[in-house]
């Protein structure tokens, strides 16, 4: 009976539902640390974050032989800082977040922090250095309060319902019939698109780690708690580094640097001042396009009503 009530047995057995439901979705085991030593070279090194620096130097990559995606890209991420990517659909941006992660290996250059190369640390130290909120959240069979646990196994159920706070997710989820225990089907299927991403936002927060990414974090969310979930995660970019692939104009806007990509390079990286004083800039361009619709070429969110 004690073991029932045990916190690593109750993993273990969430580990087998996400093996069931997620047999192929690569990232996600990748995100729960189910394979980190797979790929590590065999006098990997612990990732130490200090500063908390993310370099791309020269990065180029593949998924496939002969037709790259991302070509000689470079770019630094300040400690502390908001750093965003800008551009079309298939310019690469969730390319970019993927390596940082270890998803892929870049296929020339390399990706830093704090001088330290990813592909030379183990993927367990890098993972737990990053916080990731995916464009498609994943969740899998269990409970809420499981759901969210497996951005750092070890939380309290404290820390997890402050996360929760934090992602403005603790109102509806005190709303479902267990509350926090309520079991939610395959994929968050019970749950509405904005909800499954306040949890997954909150499965990041409870992560509490010095480098954050964010790729077009709230999409999925409506108007009202897209304001309360971007004030949390204003919160949560406070002191980290954050890479943030945004649809929303005024987290462009708001950076601290913005890079922008374009089939795979970055042609333009500057502030929003700097890079709106030349009018003729890619920038200014993807700015004056975007009327009343929001961010327009900005981003995804133009791209998926489009799809
Ligand atoms: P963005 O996030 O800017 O829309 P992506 O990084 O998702 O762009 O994609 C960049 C390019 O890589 C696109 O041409 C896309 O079709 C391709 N791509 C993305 N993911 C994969 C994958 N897993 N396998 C093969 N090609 C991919
Ligand atoms: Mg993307």
């Amino acid at each position: 009976l004690l073991l029932a009530y045990d916190p690593a047995r109750r993993l273990a057995r969430t580990q087998v539902n996400v093996e069931r439901a997620l047999v192929n979705a690569r990232m996600i085991y990748e995100i729960l640390d189910l394979e980190p030593r797979q790929g590590d070279a065999p006098d990997a090194a612990t990732l130490s974050v200090r500063q908390g620096e993310v370099r791309f130097e020269d990065v180029s990559f593949s998924y496939a032989a002969g037709q790259p995606v991302l070509h000689g890209v470079s770019f630094t991420a300040a400690p502390g800082r908001t750093t965003a990517i800008v551009g079309a659909s298939g310019a690469g941006k969730s390319t970019l977040v993927a390596l940082l992660q270890r998803f892929y290996d870049v296929d020339g250059g390399a990706i830093t922090i704090d001088g330290q190369d990813v592909a030379a640390v183990t993927k367990q130290s890098l993972r737990r250095s990053i916080a990731y909120v995916s464009q498609q959240p994943y969740l899998f069979e269990g409970s809420i309060r499981d759901n969210i646990r497996y951005g750092r196994p070890d939380a309290t159920d404290a820390e997890i319902e402050l996360a929760a706070r934090l992602a403005a997710a603790d109102d509806f989820i005190r709303q479902q019939p267990q509350g926090y225990d309520t079991e939610i089907g395959e994929n968050g299927a019970t749950l509405s698109g904005g909800q499954r991403q306040r949890v997954s936002i909150a499965r990041a927060m409870v992560r509490n780690a010095p480098i954050l990414l964010l790729d077009e974090a709230t999409s999925a969310l409506d108007n009202e708690s897209e304001a309360r979930v971007q004030q949390a995660l204003n919160e949560a970019m406070r002191g980290r580094t954050t890479i943030v692939i945004a649809h929303r104009l005024s987290t462009v806007v708001n950076a601290d640097h913005i890079v922008v990509l374009d089939q795979g390079r970055v042609v333009e990286q500057g502030t929003h001042k700097g890079l709106m004083a030349d009018p003729g800039s890619v920038y200014a361009r993807f700015f004056r396009y975007q009327g009343d619709n929001g961010l327009g070429l900005v981003g995804d969110a133009a791209d998926t009503d489009r799809t």
